[in-house]
């Protein structure tokens, strides 16, 4: 006779796995702790226990407990309910936000409305059902604050060991549930150089076109998080392969496969972008500008064929270039203005800067002009030409930036001249928002910490004044802005 014995989860004892509490930050600990003396259960969960177990330093630390949404606000005096079907508590310690959700399992079948999609879950469950509801083998593991063990419901230890990135469940459901999850999975295989298992990768290649149900903004916010982590060329190679790419920005992919398919130049870029300082603060812009730069060429060579080399007009090549992203994601309006602006500026830095023009002096205080140069040394790079045109660009950007505040120093030893210059105003001339930041003059390690002005995460809602024409259809939905959780989250 056959008994079907219940299998528990896998659990890992303190002295098995190498989460310390040293490695989690001090307020999820308050939270998590706080919970537990309450008598609830009190897990950290999702991408924190997966980075603490790999060694790197988590994003941010959720928690998920039994306790449910009403309870959390009063054991919490600091913390909000948001959502209005599922609700979430955000628990806030300063700029900090601690995101703490009660136990929720996936929706059956006859709870959806809409086929297999899901518009949103919101039934509370065990902490069982809720790792079961969750995207991937290694993003469903637990860590236990009053035992200090890690608890696997979903197999993601033996996956974390074998660098796999697997799906809970069938993958041919779960892309169709939520079919960014498809985004997810090339994100976090080329993060964490995880290999997407065989069945995840065969149900995304059969199910790669339902990404076009998924909302854009949603859309949009995970292709710009393929550039996160420096890992944008192996992302969006994963993309393109994956055929996921064919689906969002046809024309991009159509471009890349007639200029070299894996050999294109695109994938140089990506790699240069990934490997240059201003990786890390990069706009989105500038983002977009790597990505269109050489359909931007593309489209010069079309428009040098037709109106002559001398009587190009960039913007108008850089705008064309743009469009499809624009349409199909949606961007918003500074991302699109940005990116144009860094595109048409490029053709500028073949002339060697010179101290007796007024018009580089202006050119430099742009505030688009450190990005622009970060993309000119980028496609340098890529192509390993020299860089001694980029490194001139830097040091004079270098000269007028500390001749300007020389000027303001100046001033400032007699603050009643009436010439007395407001320092936050200079290097500002363009632009109505962020003043430039200046770059280290010794060119990589150090501008790596001060980068480029990030005016377009603050403000890429704004209305940029600054430019007349419009782009054709992006849209001023701010959806820049990184929201903390998807609605599945
Ligand atoms: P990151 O380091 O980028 O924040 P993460 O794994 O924490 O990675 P989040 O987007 O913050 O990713 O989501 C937190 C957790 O929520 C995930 O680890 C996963 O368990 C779950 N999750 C997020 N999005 C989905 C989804 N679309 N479907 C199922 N589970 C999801
Ligand atoms: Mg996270």
């Amino acid at each position: 006779m056959f008994f079907l014995r219940k299998r528990g989860p896998i659990t890992r004892k303190r002295s098995e796995h190498c989460i310390s509490r040293a490695n989690i930050d001090e307020d999820a600990l308050k939270v998590l702790y706080r919970l537990s003396t309450e008598g609830h259960i009190s897990y950290l969960v999702g991408g924190s226990v997966r980075d603490l177990l790999l060694g790197r330093q988590p994003k941010d630390f959720d928690v998920g407990t039994d306790a449910r949404p009403n309870e959390i606000r009063k054991i919490f005096r600091n913390c909000f309910l948001i959502g209005r079907r599922f609700r979430l508590a955000h628990i806030i310690f300063g700029k900090k936000v601690i995101e703490t959700s009660t136990f929720r399992r996936q929706p059956q079948e006859s709870e959806a409305t809409n086929g297999l999609y899901q518009a949103e879950d919101n039934t509370f469950g065990t902490p069982e059902e809720d790792a079961q509801r969750r995207d991937f083998t290694v993003n469903g593991l637990f860590y236990d604050i009053k035992t200090f063990s890690v608890i696997d419901y979903v197999g993601g230890l033996k996956d974390l060991d074998k660098k796999t990135l697997r799906c809970i469940g069938d993958p041919n459901i779960r892309f169709q549930e939520d079919p960014v999850r498809m985004m997810r999975a090339v994100k976090f295989a080329a993060r964490l150089d995880f290999t997407i298992d065989r069945a995840s990768r065969k149900a995304i290649l059969k199910h790669h076109s339902e990404i076009l149900k998924a909302s854009a903004p949603r859309v949009c916010e995970e292709v710009y998080r393929l550039f996160t982590y420096n890992k944008s060329s192996e992302a969006f190679h994963l993309f393109w392969d994956l055929t996921l790419l064919k689906d969002l920005l046809p024309e991009l992919d159509k471009h890349i496969h007639t200029s070299g398919g894996k050999h294109a130049l695109l994938w140089k870029i990506l790699h240069a972008l990934d490997a240059d300082p201003s990786a890390e603060s990069a706009s989105n812009g500038l983002r977009t500008a790597c990505l269109y730069y050489t359909v931007f060429l593309e489209q010069l060579k079309h428009e040098g064929a037709h109106a002559g080399h001398n009587k190009m007009n960039l913007p108008h090549a850089s705008r064309n270039a743009l469009s499809s992203i624009a349409e199909r994601l949606k961007i918003p309006k500074m991302t699109f203005f940005t990116a144009a602006t860094i595109l048409d500026f490029q053709r500028r830095f073949d002339e060697l800067p010179s101290k007796n023009a007024r018009r580089f002096a202006h050119f430099v205080r742009h505030p688009d002009f450190l990005e622009a140069l970060a993309l000119y040394r980028i496609v340098q790079t890529a192509q390993e030409h020299d860089l001694s045109k980029a490194k001139a660009w830097e040091a004079f950007f270098n000269e007028e930036w500390d001749a300007a505040h020389r000027h303001i120093d100046e001033e400032k030893v007699n603050p009643e001249s009436p010439e007395a210059v407001d320092p936050e105003a200079v290097f500002t001339v363009v632009a109505e928002d962020a003043p430039v930041k200046k770059p280290s003059s010794n060119t990589r390690r150090r501008s790596k910490r001060r980068g480029p002005p990030r005016k377009e995460h603050a403000s890429d809602h704004a209305p940029h004044t600054g430019h007349s024409e419009a782009p054709h259809t992006p849209s001023s939905t701010p959806h820049e802005h990184e929201t903390k959780r998807s609605h599945h989250e």
